[in-house]
């Protein structure tokens, strides 16, 4: 076709040119006349090129006829209105083919944009993603510092109720430590998140909770808590939409659960993080008060080691001196101790020490402080305590370790103590200087014979 339309168009202008070449300008006119609008109409629709070519071609054929043309000219015409006829034809065939492609071309390029918008948007999502993952990471490693920082128990507490409300959506939140006690599953303490409390009420769904994570020692994801406890047997409030319960273990044992209620089930994981992370941080500090009791304690009797009772009292100075109340001193010491030991052995004399740290402790209060002042002193601290309301304490003990039948080498042994003892503000305001008096009321008690209480005098 394309060869003939190029036949047809050299033909044409071959003829033309002869036209004007031999002088028939008029015709060449009129021939070109016809040929217009046919090109023309040919980029519109078919319809007009029919109608168009109808009227040329009666035109062309007519024409040249009433000016005289001889039937040579009439053919040359006609050859020419069909080569134009043809063009045009063509031309249009190409120019729609040309748009369809062009068309077909758009589409495809919108097409290709809106993927590329498509794509844009995704990596905008994975952008925004990767961004929140990143800032997720970053937010707990902030927590994880923060916590790091801390070692004690409160503050952690704090910086976790603080992330936990900062970062999640929940409604309710427990640290519920627990104990086994013969198999049965117990409840020790009750710590809440947002209101950053300890609490003494579970609620009573919590210990069927509980008994489910004890026993699958993982953690518990409801994610719609009406399907899945009623597979479980067992109902929660309405408001309760989804529950995260996670088991938190020292040295294999669950220890505590945490459950939280209402987290979005997508927030499970990162909070089970945090909650994993503030488990790592409690070890920690667990570790640390045990070094921290290990470091004040004696190891003997559970009692306060010197140094710790001494910043105790310091402390205790400073209170009741603000609030103008009395503290009473008592230095303690056990009679011929030497003696006993030489003959029981170092063994026995250690139990009598420790059965007399238990006398000591059960003729005083919580607030008392009581220390291992040395290898067998131990020296007591009495809040809000006159002389005389001391010496009452230090005949009791006194007299009930008198009576105490101290077990050695499958007999009963007998050993007395002699106390000596001070008062704030009476006898001095500094910690060191009050026990250095109550150490010379006991050496008043020992030179009087032993086994006595003596309360120190100014004179004396
Ligand atoms: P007194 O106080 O009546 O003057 O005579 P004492 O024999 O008790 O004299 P002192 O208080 O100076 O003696 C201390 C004795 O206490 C020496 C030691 O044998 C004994 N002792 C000190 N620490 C310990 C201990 O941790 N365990 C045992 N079993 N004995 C101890
Ligand atoms: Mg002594
Ligand atoms: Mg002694």
């Amino acid at each position: 076709m394309r060869f003939l339309v190029i036949f047809l168009l050299l033909f044409s202008f071959a003829l033309n040119f002869f036209l004007i070449v031999t002088g028939n300008i008029r015709f060449f006119i009129l021939t070109g006349a016809a040929v217009l609008p046919i090109i023309i109409s040919a980029y519109f629709d078919t319809k007009t090129i029919s109608l168009v070519t109808l009227f040329g071609g009666c035109l062309c054929a007519l024409v040249p006829v009433f000016f005289g043309a001889s039937p040579f000219f009439i053919v040359v015409i006609m050859l020419s209105f069909l080569a134009a006829y043809i063009i045009a034809g063509e031309s249009k065939r190409m120019f729609l083919e040309a748009r369809v492609n062009l068309d077909s071309k758009i589409i495809q390029s919108k097409e290709i944009f809106e993927k590329l918008l498509n794509e844009n948007d995704k990596s905008d999502n994975f952008n925004k993603g990767t961004n929140r993952e990143s800032e997720d990471i970053e937010n707990l490693y902030e927590v994880t510092k923060r916590m790091s920082a801390l070692l004690k128990f409160d503050e952690i507490f704090k910086v976790l109720c603080a992330e936990l409300k900062n970062t999640f959506e929940f409604d309710d939140c427990r640290i519920i430590n627990i104990k086994f006690n013969r198999g049965s599953i117990q409840i020790n303490e009750i710590y809440n998140i947002p209101i950053e409390m300890r609490i003494n009420e579970a609620k009573t769904y919590d210990p069927k909770i509980i008994e489910i994570v004890c026993q699958e020692k993982n953690t518990l994801k409801m994610a719609s808590v009406k399907t899945e406890t009623e597979k479980l047997g067992f109902s929660l409030p309405r408001r309760v939409e989804t529950v995260l319960a996670i088991p938190l273990f020292t040295e294999g044992e669950i220890k505590s659960i945490v459950i939280a209620e209402n987290v979005r089930p997508e927030d499970f994981e990162k909070f089970a993080i945090v909650i994993g992370q503030f488990a790592l941080e409690m070890h920690k500090v667990k570790l640390y008060e045990l070094v921290e009791k290990l470091a004040i304690t004696d190891g003997l009797t559970g009692l306060s080691l010197k140094r710790h009772f001494l910043e105790s009292l310091k402390k205790e100075i400073k209170r009741s001196s603000s609030n103008r109340l009395k503290i009473a001193i008592l230095m303690l010491d056990i009679d011929h101790f030497k003696k006993y030991n030489d003959r029981y052995g170092h063994l026995v004399g250690d139990s009598v020490l420790v059965r007399i740290s238990e006398i000591i402790r059960d003729h005083t209060r919580e607030i008392d402080l009581i220390s291992r002042y040395g290898g067998e002193e131990f020296c007591l601290a009495l809040p809000e305590t006159d002389k005389e309301g001391a010496y009452a304490v230090a005949e009791r003990i006194r007299v009930e370790v008198e009576r105490e039948n101290f077990m050695a080498e499958g007999e009963f042994t007998r050993a007395t103590i002699s106390i000596g003892i001070a008062c704030f503000p009476d006898d001095g305001r500094e910690a060191v200087q009050l026990i250095d008096m109550s150490d010379q009321a006991l050496y008043e008690a020992k030179n009087s014979g032993r086994n006595s209480s003596c309360i120190y005098k100014r004179s004396a």
